[in-house]
């Protein structure tokens, strides 16, 4: 190190210094001692290694400063908001569904409040937690019975572990499917303690596949909706109401996992067919898992639904307990559901349902409102064009369909990749963040998912083309 380095850094100021400052003062009345003592600290070091480079010293006042805009930064909860401009309505890395305002307003009042989560008002005995659910899930579902837990991950799990623990769990090839991340069927079916039994090939599977494995060790026979992918061309599956009969014959139980799971023909909506819930249990599945906080619309939950005896099964199982869920889910849950009673409401009230269902000229309307304000906003070195696009519903959820819609693209006249990125890193620094996708060389706000038109228009003030420093209040 240089003599000059050195001697600079013997006059960078010591904590005690800048603590004195205002800036610092009024940050420990904010943030208080310690928090505050750690982010000039930081400030500090950051500013040891500038000078080190031969920046200039600090002052007090300047260290103070920027330990407040950490402290500022810090405060900002990492879970925030965002506008979901991807066009991916129910986007897993976004948080899926958004519940319905009823559904917000039960959470709230069952935080708040002792709620009789598990007490019977009547007797003023000890009650079930799953009776909150039960008669509203049976009637939309026809199911006998009905129980809740954390996702349908976790329904798969405990469904598998109850009836096939030690035992074989005999499911087609071609259902074998991995749902994004860490989640396999092959592998929660062996991390269930189910003996894994493959049949069929991976395009055609037939009864007679079933047939010849069910055995004095079949726990259950079991479907996967592949609800993720498809496949085309020379294939066979054998259906529902077909692998039930064949279950019933030889008496194992059928488990559906329908993965998405919806309550109500969405064919009315303009989107395509997907099996309900009610057409899996009218179809003979003996259990049917399914997601609440997919096609459903409510919190993250996974369902149980079907036979009495099964759903008393699963619920002696002690893995439950470790999977069940809290009263504010089930507040949201029983408010969600509660809206499927009235479905001539559901598409206004049900989030969810009512951005899957707006049409393609009502957004296009939106976009061409919205162009030459973001025109404005962002400068004359994006060119801001409508666009028609195509959205998904996603989670896994009808994968090759793809809804119109419309949108706004934006291209950087700079034209190469990085000031692309720049401009989407621009747009995810605002306060509110705008996440969009890249689409032949330029970002493309697909609108579909964009309600509050007004906080987006008024969170663009804050716009900034290098990103970052505008947006941190
Ligand atoms: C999404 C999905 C799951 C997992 O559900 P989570 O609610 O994400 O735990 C399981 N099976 C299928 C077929 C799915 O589509």
């Amino acid at each position: 190190m240089s003599g000059l380095s050195a001697s600079r850094l013997r006059d960078i100021p010591s904590v005690d210094r800048v603590l004195k400052t205002p800036v610092a003062a009024a940050a420990v009345e904010r943030f208080g001692q310690q928090s505050t003592t750690r982010a000039i600290r930081d400030a500090l070091e950051e500013a040891r290694a500038a000078c080190r480079t031969g920046a200039a010293v600090p002052d007090p006042c300047d260290l103070a400063v920027d330990a407040l805009a950490r402290l500022k930064a810090a405060e900002h909860s990492s879970l925030r908001p965002v506008f979901n401009l991807t066009g991916t309505v129910l986007h897993t890395n976004l948080g899926r569904a958004l519940i319905a305002g009823e559904a917000a307003e039960a959470m709230r009042a069952a935080m708040r409040e002792a709620v009789a989560l598990e007490f019977d008002i009547g007797t003023g005995r000890r009650g079930e937690r799953d009776d909150h659910l039960r008669t509203l899930i049976c009637e939309l579902t026809g199911a006998e019975d009905a129980t809740i837990v954390n996702n349908n991950a976790a329904a798969v799990l405990l469904v598998l572990n109850t009836l096939s623990l030690g035992r074989e769990a005999i499911v087609s090839r071609g259902e074998l499917i991995e749902i994004g991340g860490a989640f396999r069927m092959p592998d929660i079916m062996v991390r269930a303690g189910a003996k894994l039994v493959e049949v069929g090939t991976t395009n055609r599977t037939h009864p007679r596949d079933y047939l010849s494995a069910v055995g004095p060790a079949t726990g259950l026979l079991f479907k996967v909706h592949a609800s993720n992918y498809r496949i085309e061309g020379f294939t066979a599956e054998v259906p529902a109401r077909e692998l039930s009969a064949i279950a019933r014959e030889r008496g194992v139980p059928l488990v559906h996992d329908l993965g998405s799971g919806t309550l109500i023909d969405l064919t009315q909506y303009g989107l395509r067919h997907e099996p309900t819930v009610g057409e899996a249990i009218a179809d003979g599945a003996d259990l049917v898992t399914f997601s609440g906080d997919k096609l459903l619309g409510g919190p993250q939950a996974g369902f149980i639904v079907g036979r009495k005896d099964l759903v008393a099964e699963v619920n002696r199982n002690p893995m439950k307990r470790a999977l069940r869920v809290d009263k504010l889910r089930l507040a949201a849950l029983e408010a969600t559901l509660k809206l499927y009673r009235n479905p001539d409401r559901l598409v206004e009230r049900l989030p969810t349902l009512r951005l899957l269902a707006r049409l393609a000229v009502d957004i296009a309307a939106q976009a061409v409102r919205l162009a030459p304000v973001l025109s404005n906003a962002l400068g004359d070195q994006v060119t801001v064009q409508v666009t028609e696009c195509r959205s998904q519903v996603g989670s896994g959820a009808m994968p090759l369909d793809t809804l119109p819609s419309a949108g706004l693209a934006l291209s950087p006249h700079a034209g190469s990749g990085e000031a692309l990125e720049a401009l989407a890193a621009a747009l995810r620094a605002l306060p509110v963040p705008v996440i969009g996708r890249v689409e032949k060389q330029a970002l493309v706000l697909d609108l579909r998912c964009l309600e509050d038109e007004a906080g987006f228009v008024a969170n663009l003030a804050n716009f900034y083309p290098g990103g970052g420093g505008g947006a941190v209040a």
